[in-house]
């Protein structure tokens, strides 16, 4: 027996499901939602409440699936929650629509999250989740309104940002769902859309889908369909061992699914080729050591001796009290934040490896908001951080956490990860795709792609991400979808079409391959790191084009898998290909670097020459690859209207 052979038989797991590969399942419905997670299901509960019949396919079992399974503790861009000082027309009037991208965030998508976030969270305490702080736990804290009961997070000022007790956010839409009568198709991996016809570029009736149990085959038909797989994850870095990797903190079904199945459609893309510099895979889990920031907001940290590391406003003046922190802001790049330059007077011999998060020497209010109420809710915290340290005797009143030991050049620990300038512990060449407004599926004022019935919302769509943008994102998208099918034709799916992706579903079943699916990715991650990293050029990409293109003939053809399991960890690596060939093509369309983008072509290093400073958009016609461009502020240009209030009133469906 060959090596080979000892891998692929002898040590295959004995499978526990029945397996039927190639079998049909044909399910038909007025909406199909293909990603069950925070925007999919919002998307569900606003069109199964209009009387829409849907279907929802979802990888992982829906009541924990997506990154918003694991929780949820800042519900943000709440405009109009009663306390709030800002309204959403002031927060869009602030130069670059929003913190996260500049001039490159979608402002029709900030402005419905900031009309529809708080309207989400309602909906969200009105399937249980606690919102306020009912018990009366925070009686008197400065981020307390007492009033409405609401606690609020960065800003005490403008409070627009709120603290939840969301760690069950998904358990909650799941009964909702149930109770809607919304019909699951758990473990399924959707592969392909199908369309009007089979033809690239018609309108969108469905979808196939293979289940990774039992290797069955499904023929979803829909009159629309609402892509919601989030954004594509360990494009560049494949180890689920570096846990500190943020493509370990996230859901790790997330491969940019449904941008590849939109991409092979002939939907549009736009900031594909935005990526942003790896938060580095040897820090600690996010959350589980002291840190100042984010979550841990705005915890003072002191170094081995006890010296506290002062705070600072972004203009860099000093902030002397925790309420001037807090008075300064502290969610992106206006954000107060450690001292800039902290590394430099670590090295100086200034301040003393290691550093600790105080939370003693916190005002109890805030001590107990960070260490129980965020650090509990927060995503991945309540039982690995919050109920282990506690059981173990972790007492915040008295015990210091210590912060992540680095050598001084990589304290950027402590530095938040939008600042380009750190250098955090990784690899140049290893990226993540940008947090908070990344590439994906364009959409219009009515969330809908390109192609007409399919629709795309939360992380999904170019500028998406983040949890309140997600839900407010997918209960608008469950509207518009409805509000179509209603008037659609019944599909009429193409059987060609359907063979096609059956071929391409079950292509490595039965084959005596020489390579697992975890080497075909990582050998992807490699070409992605060589080809599309941190500085890239015209040959650099066209090389990486060329091998992605060889993976595909030579290695993914070579390629086993054991049971259905492996099936959908291959296909997933075929996503992430396809992924890879998207950005490598958006890359190569902008010839000009970007700060913005945190984009740098060798070729053309020049910083956002103002010629350069509009969207890319990228999509397939009849196999060609088609690049175009859309102005800054496109959404606020005909053929719409002027104003977002306009454009809102006109297409928000209210
Ligand atoms: C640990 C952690 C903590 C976080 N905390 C916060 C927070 O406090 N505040 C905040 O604003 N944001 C937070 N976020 C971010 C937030 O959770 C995400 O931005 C949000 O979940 C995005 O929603 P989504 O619906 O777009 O994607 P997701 O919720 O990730 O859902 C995507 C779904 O698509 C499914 N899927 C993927 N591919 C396929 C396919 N081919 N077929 C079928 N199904 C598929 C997945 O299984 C998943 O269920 C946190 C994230 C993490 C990981």
């Amino acid at each position: 027996m060959t090596f080979y052979e000892e891998i692929q038989k002898k040590t295959a797991p004995d499978w526990p499901y029945p397996v039927n590969y190639g079998k049909e399942n044909e399910v038909s419905a007025d909406i199909l939602i293909i990603g069950g997670g925070v925007a999919g299901s919002h998307a569900a509960i606003q069109a199964a409440r209009r009387g829409a019949k849907v279907a929802m396919v979802d990888k992982a079992p829906i009541i924990r699936s997506g990154s918003g399974g694991a929780g949820v503790d800042h519900w943000g861009a709440a405009f109009t929650n009663p306390c709030s000082k800002v309204t959403p027309e002031e927060t869009m009037a602030r130069a670059g629509d929003g913190p996260f991208g500049g001039p490159y965030s979608f402002g029709h998508l900030k402005y419905i999250t900031a009309k529809e976030s708080w309207e989400a969270l309602l909906d969200m305490e009105q399937m249980g989740m606690k919102i306020r702080d009912e018990d009366d736990e925070f009686k008197g804290a400065d981020f307390r309104d007492e009033e409405t009961k609401l606690l609020f997070a960065y800003d005490y000022k403008n409070k627009n940002c709120l603290r939840v007790q969301g760690s069950d956010v998904k358990v909650r839409l799941y009964k909702e769902l149930k109770k809607l009568g919304v019909a699951f198709y758990e473990r399924i991996m959707a592969t392909r859309l199908l369309s009007e016809g089979g033809e690239q570029g018609a309108r969108v009736i469905g979808a196939t889908g293979v289940n990774i149990r039992t290797g069955e085959f499904y023929i979803f038909k829909a009159k629309a369909t609402i892509l919601s797989t989030a954004q594509p994850l360990k494009v560049w870095v494949f180890n689920t061992e570096l846990a500190g990797a943020y493509t370990a903190h996230d859901d790790p079904n997330l491969a940019g699914d449904g941008n590849a199945m939109g991409w092979l459609a002939g939907a549009e893309l736009s900031l594909m080729e935005r990526s942003q510099e790896s938060a580095g895979p040897f820090r600690y889990p996010a959350y589980g050591t002291g840190n100042a920031h984010n979550t841990w907001y705005p915890c003072s940290i002191v170094d081995a001796k006890g010296k506290e590391i002062p705070w600072v406003d972004k203009q860099g003046n000093a902030l002397k009290t925790v309420e001037d922190r807090i008075r300064a802001g502290g969610q992106g790049p206006e954000a107060a934040s450690l001292i800039r330059d902290l590394s430099d007077r670590i090295a100086k011999g200034e301040y003393s490896l290691p550093f600790y998060a105080d939370l003693p020497g916190m005002p109890k209010d805030e001590r107990r908001a960070i260490f129980g109420l965020m650090v509990c809710h927060e995503g991945k915290t309540r039982i690995p951080v919050y109920e282990t340290y506690t059981q173990a005797g972790f007492d915040p009143d008295k015990d210091m956490l210590q912060a992540n030991v680095l050598p001084p050049q990589l304290a950027g620990q402590f530095i938040p990860w939008w600042d380009h300038k750190s250098k955090m512990a990784s690899a140049a060449q290893w990226r993540d795709t940008a947090f908070l407004g990344g590439g994906g599926l364009l959409v219009d004022w009515d969330m809908k792609t390109s192609l007409e019935g399919l629709y795309a919302a939360g992380a999904q769509t170019a500028g998406g991400g983040g949890h309140a943008p997600a839900a407010a994102t997918g209960r608008y998208c469950g509207r518009r979808a409805a509000a179509y099918a209603e008037n659609a034709t019944q599909p009429v799916i193409d059987r060609k079409q359907v063979d096609e992706a059956k071929a391409h579903t079950y292509a490595p079943v039965g084959r005596e391959g020489q390579i697992g699916w975890k080497e075909l990715q990582a050998g992807l991650c490699r070409i992605m790191q060589d080809y599309c990293g941190e500085f890239k050029n015209e040959d650099t990409l066209n090389h990486g084009l060329w091998w992605l293109n060889s993976i595909r003939e030579g290695e993914a053809s070579r390629t086993y898998i054991r049971n259905p399991h492996e099936l959908g960890r291959y296909l997933e690596a075929m996503m992430r290909l396809t992924v890879g060939e998207i950005m490598m093509h958006a890359s190569l369309a902008r010839k000009a670097s970007s700060q913005f983008l945190d984009f740098k072509r060798m070729d053309f290093p020049q910083m956002d020459p103002p010629e350069w400073e509009k969207f890319l958009t990228i999509r397939k016609e009849q196999g060609v690859v088609k690049a175009g461009e859309l102005p800054l502020k496109y959404w606020l240009l005909p053929p719409y209207a002027p104003t977002y209030e306009e454009n809102y009133k006109k297409h928000s469906g209210l």
